[in-house]
């Protein structure tokens, strides 16, 4: 059993001043493997207190500075990465190869995407060619609450720590109580690099607890936020006394537009990216809408692939899927399947229940409905785990009107041949991110919702703005620094 009740403040490893035991279960085995404390008031003041003392200094180091000790950070980010890959698969059962390659590599991507991204920022620039007296100052919100989610562990706090690093903010990042072992080594890694004490902080606890305590604390200037719109909304209230900035990644519903002419393995890439990473993704197609004249191949086709999704131990090597996080989401996932099967909607793979051969480990099995119409529960809650709805539509405008029929708008998909098409879809699509035929977003690319998927923008430039202030000022002198 692990053991490890500290927490990071002040550049120094520290004993919880408030701590309550809490253990972190391996998925896989359904066993505690982990005990950390989650944090209280006293813990939480006092990495707020190390933040609020170094921004000072911290915001007036030269940008350059900043982005080096980045550039350090991602070097020893990726020496370490197989320990980083092995933590996280452990701790919320991404299996070992997805981890090692997928969850710890959006990490090093995302943090190389903010050193570019800050090397052709312009942090200070005169407003325009003729005013050159005004001047536009780029400048560090302040002190950053970061909070996390346990389903891309690593990609949601590099996406935070390095853009505040590189903005000049000083932070305190919580992660999720379900994943908490991935950020103390990345706090380890953030100490290594060499950051100044009190840029960075972490403190362990959770959304009641020192969740709330950041989000009301008096001294934080801005929260950044991924997790469910359910606390987005905790969290918006929680902060509006102190009218704190709040940047929030939310929850998804993602449509997967898959028209007749769409390339023939359209189908087949929309349920495997359902399945990846168990379905516990804010961005997973979870919606298919198929044209009707190749619905029923369609449906025949998702049916064989999900079938074909190997279920297993996060531990063993391979291409199949892990088991879900925890036992209430695993709960909550069979309620849903079950809901969706007494709404009568048509179960052509999985169901209810554990797959064939596994009896412990939060295991799901890998799950298809067809006919399922918008008003039925699955198509319109985020399940979170391996179930793709399918639906069939007639024409294009039928398609956007029940693509953009979700409280959410985060990611949206589209599979056509039809470059006019595309182009129109992409417009009409009510989501910060529209993927079409497959092509992965490049470097840079912001990822962020619209409605209540959230309001925040993560990557790249867009990115760091989200931690900057914009400071007009007048009577610049040219001829000074
Ligand atoms: P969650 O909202 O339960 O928890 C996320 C984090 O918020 C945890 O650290 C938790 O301790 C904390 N928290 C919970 N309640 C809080 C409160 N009242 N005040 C302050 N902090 C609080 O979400 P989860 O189950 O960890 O993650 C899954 C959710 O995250 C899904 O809805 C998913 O779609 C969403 N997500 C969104 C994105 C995105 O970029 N849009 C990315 C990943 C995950």
């Amino acid at each position: 059993m692990i053991e490890n009740r500290q927490f990071y403040i002040n550049g120094a490893w520290v004993d919880a001043a408030e701590g309550r035991d809490y253990q972190v279960i391996d998925p896989t085995t359904e066993e505690p493997f982990a005990v950390i404390a989650l944090g209280g008031q006293a813990d939480t003041d006092a990495a707020v207190a190390a933040a609020k003392a170094a921004l000072p200094a911290w915001m007036a180091t030269p940008v350059e500075e900043r982005i080096a000790k980045v550039e350090k950070l991602l070097e020893v980010y990726q020496a370490r990465a197989s320990e980083m890959g092995a933590t996280i698969s452990q701790e919320m059962g991404a299996p070992i190869d997805m981890a090692s390659s997928s969850q710890v590599g959006a990490g090093s991507w995302h943090l190389s995407g903010f050193i570019n991204a800050a090397k052709n920022f312009e942090f200070e620039h005169a407003l325009n060619a003729d005013a050159p007296n005004d001047r536009i100052i780029h400048e560090a919100v302040g002190v950053a609450a970061l909070i996390t989610p346990w389903n891309w562990p690593m990609n949601q706090v590099t996406l935070k720590v390095g853009a505040a690093a590189i903005a000049g903010c000083t932070m305190v990042l919580k992660p999720s109580e379900e994943t908490p072992l991935d950020a103390m080594l990345f706090a380890e890694m953030m100490d290594e690099a060499g950051f100044p004490k009190g840029v960075f902080n972490l403190v362990n606890g959770d959304g009641v607890g020192v969740g709330s305590q950041l989000t009301s604390h008096k001294d934080v200037d801005m929260v950044s936020f991924t997790g469910s719109s359910r606390a987005g909304t905790l969290i918006s209230k929680s902060a509006a006394d102190t009218l704190k900035r709040v940047s929030l990644e939310l929850g998804g519903k993602g449509a997967n537009v898959i028209f007749a002419d769409a390339d023939e393995k359209a189908v087949k890439r929309g349920v495997l990216h359902m399945m990846n990473n168990t379905g516990q993704s804010c961005n997973a197609p979870s919606r298919m809408f198929v044209q009707r004249e190749v619905y029923d191949q369609a449906v025949e086709d998702a049916a064989a692939v999900a079938k074909a999704v190997t279920v297993g131990p996060a531990s063993e090597s391979g291409r199949h899927i892990g088991p879900v996080v925890n036992e209430v989401q695993w709960g909550k996932i069979q309620d849903l399947i079950q809901k969706g099967i007494d709404e009568g909607a048509r179960l052509v793979a999985g169901g209810v229940g554990r797959p064939e051969g596994l009896n412990k480990g939060f295991y799901v099995r890998p799950t298809v409905f067809a006919d399922v119409t918008p008003d039925m529960t699955i198509s319109r809650e985020e399940i979170f785990g391996p179930v793709l709805a399918m639906t069939p539509f007639d024409t294009e405008e039928e398609a956007v009107e029940l693509a953009n029929d979700t409280v959410y708008g985060l990611t949206n998909y589209v599979q056509t041949q039809d470059g006019a098409r595309l182009n129109r879809m992409a417009r009409s699509l009510r989501s910060g991110m529209v993927e079409m035929n497959g092509k992965g977003r490049a470097a840079g690319s912001p990822f962020g919702g619209m409605k209540q998927s959230g309001n925040g923008r993560e990557g790249g430039k867009y990115g760091l703005e989200d931690f900057l202030e914009v400071k007009a000022v007048s009577g610049w002198s040219t001829d000074a620094n």
